[in-house]
């Protein structure tokens, strides 16, 4: 697979000369994702606690964990993290927060990319990250829910959309071409068809969007 993939997750990643982000979402798959990116020197591995997999027993002693994972691989990014007010079953929001709060600190302090998900939540995201100003970030799955630039802090972050983002009408077009991304959420096969739909709504080549693409995940975590 040669399309940059600015979110994608373990089990279904594929090698090739793309720039890949693969997020871990639970220590469950932290040693997964370290080996792909030890593998192939076009991933850049990413590490954190999904609000899905927020176990409220045990995710405090697994952040000392993630830190020496992360001093381990000076490349690496924190995430998959962030907030989910859709998803039932899960930890409430004060949890969630408690939790995002520690791993933006972290990537705050060992000064690391982040690797955000938001489901109605994007309010309180924003004002959390406003604590941290500079943080690089990717926010994944960005469904148009705040205004960029307005809303968003001053960092150097990207608005990731995925095949099913794009349904949203003008949503591409409302992105800063420098914070645009493109993800396959885990779905590589999603791409081609991703690629083929986003150039030609903003009437580009594949081939530029790709560079585009590429060159905005580079600057992201070689600022
Ligand atoms: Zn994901």
């Amino acid at each position: 697979m040669n399309l940059p993939d600015a979110h994608t997750h373990s089990s279904t990643a594929a090698s090739g000369t793309a720039p890949q982000f693969i997020c871990g979402t639970s220590p469950a798959d932290w040693k997964q994702v370290a080996l792909l990116a030890e593998r192939d020197e076009h991933v850049t591995p990413f590490f954190g606690i999904h609000p899905w997999f927020l176990n409220p027993a045990e995710w405090k002693e697994e952040m000392p964990r993630l830190e020496s994972l992360l001093q381990k691989i000076p490349h690496a990014g924190v995430g998959e993290t962030g907030l989910d007010k859709c998803r039932r079953g899960i930890p409430g929001l004060p949890l969630q927060k408690e939790a995002l709060e520690r791993h933006l600190e972290l990537a705050a302090r060992l000064d690391r990319p982040a690797s955000l998900h938001c489901c109605r939540a994007w309010g309180t995201l924003a004002e959390m990250l406003t604590k941290y100003p500079r943080l690089n970030i990717v926010l994944h799955g960005w469904t148009g829910a705040l205004h960029p630039g307005t809303e968003l802090p001053s960092g150097n972050w990207l608005l990731s959309v995925g095949l099913r983002e794009m349904e949203r009408p003008g949503l591409l077009a409302s992105i800063p071409l420098h914070r645009l991304a493109l993800e396959s959420d885990g779905h590589p096969e999603t791409l081609p068809e991703l690629y083929r739909r986003a150039a030609q709504e903003l009437g580009m080549t594949v081939n530029n969007l790709v560079d585009l693409v590429q060159s905005n995940m580079e600057n992201l975590i070689r600022p």
